[in-house]
């Protein structure tokens, strides 16, 4: 049997939450685990989360899903909702939204008066989740303080938090709002956004929120009452050029899979699609059951590390679908059926998403349902 798997270590959550406490003291926590919980399974992942507030998603599927497989845990829609049916999901499944358009903010008051004007809305509230008959809803009021990707300017910050303040079903309004380079510890970005979010919401109360991962590790004052980690829980750096070692983080999925074929080529044989590798000598070429139809990055350049038996060897030719090629030098004393490491504790993801000019976000995501899933 092919055995691609990603293996996710779930007891790595849990350490990788107490080091978020540790950088981020007194703070309540809200898990990101939008994307199928960064590509390590919604479901797994949420259900193991003990030591943590709230839960963010990105989307209604997302925070169904999670209902649906008995999470009771507050739940966050990052973006939002999308329609009035989606605004009655939020009752019925008992969430809490990001605010960050006046669609949203008209869509609310719609809802209001309907209350105020429905002798059915009892029913409403009998399939809403809380156990209060009057249902109140906790929004998160975005401020966009200057990714300009979601969220309100100032005015239209102040003007939104007034017209949600008056409507009587919302018990809460907690303002939020993103930093577009936290990662970048010399961006002046980071400061300039913090100042703007601290004057706009100098005389709102609720609990504010805006760090994410690169927040939580490098700008303290990003951290208010809530912060909003998502990448450090499944072990990677957020920083340009560090990985999660750096602080102490354990990664959560290893990516293995087994050395399937040997190869003996001479100098001058070229290896896979192209043509695009030659031998400068002769060598072993180990061919290995994963590619980009498993999620491998399909850019991954010649030399990107792979890991067999404890020793890395060199990734050469393209990566095809299903298989990659790597350089086994002339004396490998492996055999076929070893197992090979992608990525995992001692190959950090975020080397191989160097050497694919890309983040290590994506690799984490990209993984396809092809490759067996484990849960330890
Ligand atoms: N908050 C919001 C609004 C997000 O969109 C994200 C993810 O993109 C996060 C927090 C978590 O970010 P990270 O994974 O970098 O910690």
């Amino acid at each position: 049997m092919r055995s691609t798997r990603a293996i996710i270590n779930l007891n790595a959550i849990e350490h990788n939450i107490s080091i978020v406490k540790q950088l981020a003291p007194g703070c309540k926590i809200m898990a990101v685990v939008k994307a199928d919980a960064y590509g390590h399974g919604i479901v797994q992942v949420t259900s193991h989360l003990s030591q943590i507030d709230a839960i963010a998603v990105a989307c209604m599927d997302e925070a169904i899903t999670l209902r649906n497989a008995g999470i009771t845990q507050p739940i966050i829609l990052l973006e939002g909702f999308f329609s009035d049916d989606e605004l009655a999901q939020i009752i019925e499944y008992n969430l809490q939204t990001v605010v960050h358009h006046e669609a949203q903010v008209i869509a609310l008051e719609k809802l209001a008066q309907k209350y105020a004007t429905d002798t059915t809305r009892l029913d409403i509230n009998e399939v809403a989740k809380p156990n209060h008959p009057q249902f109140q809803l906790i929004v998160w009021l975005k401020f966009d303080s200057g990714m300009h990707r979601l969220g309100f300017d100032d005015a239209g910050f102040i003007d939104a938090y007034q017209r949600l303040q008056g409507l009587g079903f919302i018990s809460t309004i907690n303002p939020m709002s993103h930093l577009a380079c936290a990662d970048d510890i010399q961006n002046p970005m980071s400061q300039r956004q913090i100042q703007l979010f601290n004057q706009v919401t100098t005389n709102i109360t609720g609990e504010r929120s805006m760090a994410n991962s690169a927040g939580v590790i490098a700008w303290p004052e990003s951290h208010y009452q809530w912060i909003r980690p998502g990448i450090i829980l499944y072990g990677c750096s957020p920083m340009i050029g560090l990985t999660g070692s750096d602080h102490q983080l354990i990664p959560v999925m290893m990516l293995a899979s087994q050395l399937f074929a040997i190869k003996s080529i001479k100098p001058g044989d070229q290896v896979g699609y192209g043509s695009a590798w030659t031998a400068t000598r002769e060598t072993l070429i180990g061919v290995i059951a994963i590619g980009y139809g498993d999620g491998y990055p399909r850019h991954a350049k010649e030399g990107t590390p792979v890991s067999i038996n404890g020793k890395t060897y060199p990734l050469v030719g393209k990566v095809s679908m299903d298989m990659i090629t790597v350089d086994l030098g002339e004396d490998f004393s492996g055999k076929i059926g070893d197992e090979v490491v992608l990525w995992g504790d001692e190959l950090p993801v975020e080397t191989i998403a160097q050497h694919a000019d890309t983040i290590p976000y994506t690799l984490l995501c990209g993984v396809t349902s092809r490759v067996k899933f484990v849960w330890n």
